[in-house]
C-alpha cells in the first residue's frame, strides 16, 4: 500500500496506456515490451527512450512526463484556488 498513488497518462491527451500495449526497440533490437513497467528502459539492449510515443494521439512526450503524481497536484494548488476565489 502506498499512500500516494502514482498516475500514468498521456500528458497531452490524458489517454491511459494499457498493461498489454507493447512499445518495439526498433531499429536497435526488435524487443516489445510495456514501456511504463521499466521507466522506458528497453530490457534487450538495455537502451533508456528519453520520449514516448502516444499510441492514441501519436505524439512523442519526455517519457517522464507521464507520471503524475498526486503532490505535484497539491503543490500547485490547482483547485485550491479556484474554490477559495468562490467563496470570496
Ligand atoms: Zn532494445
Ligand atoms: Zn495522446
Amino acid at each position: 500500500m502506498t499512500k500516494e498513488r502514482l498516475d500514468i497518462h498521456g500528458p497531452r491527451c490524458g489517454w491511459r496506456p494499457q498493461a498489454e500495449d507493447r512499445r518495439e526497440c526498433t531499429p536497435s533490437c526488435g524487443t516489445a515490451w510495456n514501456t511504463f513497467r521499466t521507466r522506458g528502459v528497453c530490457p534487450g539492449c538495455g537502451v533508456k527512450w528519453p520520449g514516448t510515443q502516444c499510441l492514441e494521439c501519436q505524439r512523442f512526450s519526455p517519457h517522464e512526463a507521464w507520471y503524475h503524481y498526486p503532490r505535484d497536484v497539491e503543490e500547485n494548488g490547482i483547485g485550491r484556488e479556484e474554490g477559495l476565489t468562490q467563496r470570496a
